[in-house]
Protein backbone atom coordinates (compact mmCIF):
# COMPACT_ATOMS: atom_id res chain seq x y z
CA UNK A 1 0.00 0.00 0.00
CA UNK A 2 2.68 2.46 -0.91
CA UNK A 3 0.14 4.88 -2.20
CA UNK A 4 -1.36 5.08 1.48
CA UNK A 5 -2.89 8.73 1.88
CA UNK A 6 -2.42 9.57 -1.64
CA UNK A 7 -5.41 11.40 -3.89
CA UNK A 8 -5.22 10.39 -7.74
CA UNK A 9 -7.10 11.77 -10.61
CA UNK A 10 -7.68 9.53 -13.53
CA UNK A 11 -8.95 11.06 -17.11
CA UNK A 12 -10.15 8.34 -19.48
CA UNK A 13 -11.09 5.72 -16.64
CA UNK A 14 -14.12 4.52 -17.79
CA UNK A 15 -12.60 1.72 -19.86
CA UNK A 16 -9.10 0.54 -21.32
CA UNK A 17 -6.09 1.55 -20.61
CA UNK A 18 -7.14 4.07 -17.54
CA UNK A 19 -9.21 1.91 -15.82
CA UNK A 20 -6.43 -0.44 -15.54
CA UNK A 21 -4.70 2.30 -14.03
CA UNK A 22 -6.97 2.91 -11.58
CA UNK A 23 -7.80 0.59 -10.20
CA UNK A 24 -3.65 -0.74 -9.92
CA UNK A 25 -3.35 3.31 -8.36
CA UNK A 26 -6.79 1.82 -5.76
CA UNK A 27 -4.77 -1.49 -5.26
CA UNK A 28 -1.77 0.81 -4.00
CA UNK A 29 -3.66 2.42 -1.54
CA UNK A 30 -4.64 5.92 -3.29
CA UNK A 31 -8.35 7.49 -2.98
CA UNK A 32 -9.16 7.14 -6.89
CA UNK A 33 -11.22 9.93 -8.83
CA UNK A 34 -12.27 8.64 -11.84
CA UNK A 35 -12.94 10.77 -14.62
CA UNK A 36 -14.25 10.35 -18.14
CA UNK A 37 -17.67 11.26 -20.12
CA UNK A 38 -19.76 8.02 -19.60
CA UNK A 39 -21.09 8.46 -16.05
CA UNK A 40 -22.39 5.06 -15.94
CA UNK A 41 -19.12 2.79 -16.46
CA UNK A 42 -17.02 5.36 -14.44
CA UNK A 43 -19.75 4.55 -11.35
CA UNK A 44 -19.35 1.02 -12.18
CA UNK A 45 -15.40 1.09 -11.66
CA UNK A 46 -15.88 3.58 -8.76
CA UNK A 47 -18.33 0.53 -6.70
CA UNK A 48 -15.66 -2.25 -7.65
CA UNK A 49 -12.72 -0.25 -6.36
CA UNK A 50 -14.99 0.37 -2.99
CA UNK A 51 -16.07 -3.00 -2.72
CA UNK A 52 -13.12 -3.76 -2.75
CA UNK A 53 -11.62 -1.91 0.38
CA UNK A 54 -10.22 1.13 -1.51
CA UNK A 55 -12.22 4.73 -1.90
CA UNK A 56 -12.93 6.01 -5.24
CA UNK A 57 -15.87 8.38 -6.84
CA UNK A 58 -16.76 9.25 -10.53
CA UNK A 59 -16.66 12.73 -12.06
CA UNK A 60 -18.37 12.92 -15.62
CA UNK A 61 -16.44 15.38 -17.83
CA UNK A 62 -15.44 15.75 -21.38
CA UNK A 63 -11.27 16.86 -20.31
CA UNK A 64 -11.37 19.06 -23.61
CA UNK A 65 -13.76 20.84 -22.25
CA UNK A 66 -12.22 23.89 -19.60
CA UNK A 67 -15.47 24.54 -18.11
CA UNK A 68 -16.17 21.03 -16.91
CA UNK A 69 -12.70 20.53 -15.95
CA UNK A 70 -12.49 23.46 -13.53
CA UNK A 71 -15.60 21.99 -11.90
CA UNK A 72 -14.66 18.67 -11.39
CA UNK A 73 -11.49 19.52 -10.21
CA UNK A 74 -12.84 21.96 -7.71
CA UNK A 75 -15.63 18.79 -6.90
CA UNK A 76 -12.91 16.46 -6.26
CA UNK A 77 -10.66 18.90 -4.43
CA UNK A 78 -13.99 19.70 -1.72
CA UNK A 79 -14.45 15.51 -1.59
CA UNK A 80 -10.84 14.45 -0.90
CA UNK A 81 -9.11 17.64 -0.27
CA UNK A 82 -6.23 17.50 -2.66
CA UNK A 83 -5.24 15.74 -5.67
CA UNK A 84 -1.62 14.82 -5.61
CA UNK A 85 -1.33 12.15 -8.97
CA UNK A 86 -2.48 12.96 -11.83
CA UNK A 87 -2.54 10.19 -14.88
CA UNK A 88 -3.51 12.59 -18.37
CA UNK A 89 -5.02 9.29 -20.07
CA UNK A 90 -8.19 10.13 -22.39
CA UNK A 91 -7.03 9.88 -25.53
CA UNK A 92 -8.97 9.19 -29.42
CA UNK A 93 -8.34 8.64 -32.51
CA UNK A 94 -9.56 9.97 -35.97
CA UNK A 95 -7.37 8.38 -38.57
CA UNK A 96 -7.21 9.51 -42.09
CA UNK A 97 -4.44 10.44 -44.81
CA UNK A 98 -2.95 14.40 -44.52
CA UNK A 99 -4.79 14.59 -47.90
CA UNK A 100 -8.14 13.77 -46.47
CA UNK A 101 -8.00 14.76 -42.98
CA UNK A 102 -10.64 17.14 -42.28
CA UNK A 103 -9.94 19.85 -39.80
CA UNK A 104 -12.52 18.96 -37.64
CA UNK A 105 -10.80 15.50 -36.58
CA UNK A 106 -7.61 17.50 -36.17
CA UNK A 107 -8.94 19.54 -34.13
CA UNK A 108 -11.13 16.72 -31.50
CA UNK A 109 -7.70 14.60 -31.28
CA UNK A 110 -5.71 17.77 -30.35
CA UNK A 111 -8.45 18.62 -27.67
CA UNK A 112 -9.26 15.64 -26.34
CA UNK A 113 -5.50 14.25 -26.16
CA UNK A 114 -2.71 17.37 -25.79
CA UNK A 115 -5.22 20.37 -25.07
CA UNK A 116 -7.03 18.58 -22.16
CA UNK A 117 -3.46 17.80 -20.28
CA UNK A 118 -2.39 21.66 -20.16
CA UNK A 119 -6.12 22.16 -18.73
CA UNK A 120 -6.11 19.20 -15.93
CA UNK A 121 -2.46 20.02 -15.13
CA UNK A 122 -3.03 23.88 -14.55
CA UNK A 123 -6.19 23.04 -12.66
CA UNK A 124 -4.22 20.55 -10.29
CA UNK A 125 -1.21 21.57 -10.18
CA UNK A 126 -2.02 24.01 -7.10
CA UNK A 127 -2.85 21.05 -4.90
CA UNK A 128 0.55 19.45 -5.61
CA UNK A 129 2.27 22.81 -4.93
CA UNK A 130 0.88 23.05 -1.42
CA UNK A 131 1.19 19.36 -0.91
CA UNK A 132 5.15 19.93 -1.58
CA UNK A 133 4.53 16.21 -3.28
CA UNK A 134 3.14 15.68 -6.75
CA UNK A 135 3.56 13.28 -10.03
CA UNK A 136 1.84 14.10 -13.28
CA UNK A 137 1.98 10.74 -15.68
CA UNK A 138 1.29 11.64 -19.36
CA UNK A 139 -0.07 8.87 -21.31
CA UNK A 140 1.34 8.88 -25.07
CA UNK A 141 2.58 6.95 -27.62
CA UNK A 142 5.07 5.15 -29.57
CA UNK A 143 3.09 7.14 -32.65
CA UNK A 144 4.36 10.13 -30.98
CA UNK A 145 7.99 9.23 -30.82
CA UNK A 146 8.26 7.85 -35.17
CA UNK A 147 4.94 8.65 -36.27
CA UNK A 148 2.08 7.07 -38.59
CA UNK A 149 0.96 6.79 -41.67
CA UNK A 150 -2.58 7.72 -41.27
CA UNK A 151 -2.12 9.68 -37.96
CA UNK A 152 -0.92 12.74 -38.31
CA UNK A 153 -3.18 14.35 -36.21
CA UNK A 154 -2.85 11.88 -33.54
CA UNK A 155 0.85 11.61 -33.42
CA UNK A 156 1.32 15.54 -33.14
CA UNK A 157 -0.67 15.33 -30.09
CA UNK A 158 1.03 12.29 -28.63
CA UNK A 159 4.28 14.08 -29.81
CA UNK A 160 3.31 17.34 -28.03
CA UNK A 161 2.42 15.21 -24.67
CA UNK A 162 6.25 14.70 -24.57
CA UNK A 163 7.11 18.45 -25.13
CA UNK A 164 4.51 19.65 -22.46
CA UNK A 165 5.92 16.52 -19.82
CA UNK A 166 9.83 18.01 -20.45
CA UNK A 167 8.46 21.60 -19.83
CA UNK A 168 6.28 21.36 -16.80
CA UNK A 169 9.17 18.69 -15.24
CA UNK A 170 11.44 21.60 -15.34
CA UNK A 171 8.78 24.34 -13.91
CA UNK A 172 8.23 22.04 -10.86
CA UNK A 173 10.57 20.12 -10.23
CA UNK A 174 12.08 22.61 -7.47
CA UNK A 175 8.63 21.81 -5.84
CA UNK A 176 9.19 17.71 -5.10
CA UNK A 177 6.55 17.43 -8.34
CA UNK A 178 7.74 15.04 -10.92
CA UNK A 179 6.11 14.61 -14.05
CA UNK A 180 6.45 11.88 -16.58
CA UNK A 181 5.28 10.18 -19.54
CA UNK A 182 4.60 6.79 -20.44
CA UNK A 183 4.54 5.77 -24.20
CA UNK A 184 2.73 2.57 -25.30
CA UNK A 185 3.31 0.72 -28.26
CA UNK A 186 0.60 -1.56 -29.64
CA UNK A 187 -1.90 -2.12 -26.53
CA UNK A 188 -5.15 -4.50 -26.67
CA UNK A 189 -8.11 -2.66 -25.86
CA UNK A 190 -11.09 -0.96 -27.67
CA UNK A 191 -8.87 1.36 -29.16
CA UNK A 192 -6.96 -1.34 -30.85
CA UNK A 193 -10.29 -3.51 -31.44
CA UNK A 194 -10.85 -2.59 -34.64
CA UNK A 195 -7.42 -2.86 -36.74
CA UNK A 196 -7.93 -6.15 -38.58
CA UNK A 197 -6.33 -9.47 -37.90
CA UNK A 198 -3.68 -8.87 -40.78
CA UNK A 199 -2.61 -5.48 -39.40
CA UNK A 200 -1.99 -7.05 -35.49
CA UNK A 201 -0.09 -10.22 -36.71
CA UNK A 202 2.06 -7.66 -38.93
CA UNK A 203 2.69 -5.50 -35.77
CA UNK A 204 3.37 -8.18 -33.71
CA UNK A 205 6.56 -9.14 -35.98
CA UNK A 206 8.05 -5.40 -35.17
CA UNK A 207 7.32 -6.63 -31.93
CA UNK A 208 11.04 -8.26 -30.18
CA UNK A 209 8.76 -9.46 -27.59
CA UNK A 210 6.44 -11.14 -29.26
CA UNK A 211 2.83 -10.38 -28.42
CA UNK A 212 0.56 -6.92 -28.18
CA UNK A 213 0.40 -5.42 -24.56
CA UNK A 214 -2.15 -5.44 -22.11
CA UNK A 215 -3.80 -2.55 -20.03
CA UNK A 216 -2.22 -3.79 -17.05
CA UNK A 217 1.33 -3.95 -18.98
CA UNK A 218 0.97 0.00 -18.75
CA UNK A 219 -0.47 0.09 -15.30
CA UNK A 220 2.91 -1.34 -13.67
CA UNK A 221 4.58 1.36 -15.04
CA UNK A 222 1.85 3.92 -13.61
CA UNK A 223 2.15 2.52 -10.17
CA UNK A 224 6.00 2.77 -10.79
CA UNK A 225 5.73 6.47 -11.43
CA UNK A 226 3.59 7.13 -8.99
CA UNK A 227 5.34 5.66 -6.29
CA UNK A 228 8.71 7.13 -4.18
CA UNK A 229 10.53 4.37 -5.89
CA UNK A 230 10.50 6.90 -8.64
CA UNK A 231 11.30 9.71 -6.75
CA UNK A 232 14.13 11.05 -8.58
CA UNK A 233 13.13 10.52 -12.51
CA UNK A 234 11.27 13.24 -14.13
CA UNK A 235 10.94 14.65 -17.78
CA UNK A 236 11.57 10.81 -18.76
CA UNK A 237 9.64 9.18 -21.58
CA UNK A 238 8.76 5.65 -20.50
CA UNK A 239 8.51 2.71 -23.61
CA UNK A 240 6.20 0.28 -22.79
CA UNK A 241 6.24 -1.33 -26.28
CA UNK A 242 7.30 -4.29 -26.41
CA UNK A 243 10.82 -3.54 -27.92
CA UNK A 244 9.03 -2.16 -30.86
CA UNK A 245 11.03 1.38 -31.14
CA UNK A 246 14.78 1.72 -29.30
CA UNK A 247 16.99 3.99 -28.84
P1 LIG B 1 -9.97 3.48 -25.05
O1 LIG B 1 -10.31 2.11 -24.56
O2 LIG B 1 -10.62 3.99 -26.27
O3 LIG B 1 -10.21 4.49 -23.83
C1 LIG B 1 -10.12 5.87 -24.00
C2 LIG B 1 -10.62 6.55 -22.74
O4 LIG B 1 -10.57 7.97 -22.94
C3 LIG B 1 -12.06 6.18 -22.39
O5 LIG B 1 -12.17 5.98 -21.02
C4 LIG B 1 -12.84 7.41 -22.83
O6 LIG B 1 -13.97 7.53 -21.99
C5 LIG B 1 -11.84 8.51 -22.54
N1 LIG B 1 -12.11 9.72 -23.30
C6 LIG B 1 -12.11 9.89 -24.65
N2 LIG B 1 -12.47 11.15 -24.96
C7 LIG B 1 -12.69 11.79 -23.78
C8 LIG B 1 -13.10 13.10 -23.46
N3 LIG B 1 -13.34 14.05 -24.39
N4 LIG B 1 -13.24 13.42 -22.15
C9 LIG B 1 -13.01 12.50 -21.19
N5 LIG B 1 -12.62 11.24 -21.43
C10 LIG B 1 -12.48 10.90 -22.72
O7 LIG B 1 -8.42 3.61 -25.32
P2 LIG B 1 -7.11 3.07 -24.57
O8 LIG B 1 -6.42 2.17 -25.51
O9 LIG B 1 -7.42 2.63 -23.19
O10 LIG B 1 -6.27 4.43 -24.54
C11 LIG B 1 -5.95 5.14 -23.36
C12 LIG B 1 -4.81 6.09 -23.67
O11 LIG B 1 -3.67 5.32 -24.05
C13 LIG B 1 -5.08 7.05 -24.82
O12 LIG B 1 -4.52 8.30 -24.55
C14 LIG B 1 -4.35 6.40 -25.97
O13 LIG B 1 -3.97 7.34 -26.95
C15 LIG B 1 -3.15 5.81 -25.26
N6 LIG B 1 -2.50 4.74 -26.00
C16 LIG B 1 -3.16 3.59 -26.32
C17 LIG B 1 -2.51 2.60 -27.04
C18 LIG B 1 -3.17 1.32 -27.44
O14 LIG B 1 -2.56 0.54 -28.19
N7 LIG B 1 -4.36 1.01 -26.96
C19 LIG B 1 -1.18 2.79 -27.43
C20 LIG B 1 -0.54 3.98 -27.08
C21 LIG B 1 -1.21 4.94 -26.36
P3 LIG B 1 -15.42 8.12 -22.41
O15 LIG B 1 -15.72 7.64 -23.78
O16 LIG B 1 -16.31 7.57 -21.34
O17 LIG B 1 -15.28 9.59 -22.32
Amino acid sequence: MSLSGRVALVTGASQGIGRTCALRLAKDGATIAVAARNQEKLNELAAEITAAGGKAAAFALDVGDEDQVKSSVKAIIAQFGKIEILVNNAGITRDQLIMRMKRADWDAVLQTNLTSAYLVTQQVITSMLRQKWGRIINITSVFGQMGQAGQANYAASKAGLIGLTMAIAREVGSRNITCNAIAPGFIETAMTAALSDEFKQTAIKQIPLGRVGTPDDVASAVGFLASDDASYITGHVLSVNGGMLMG
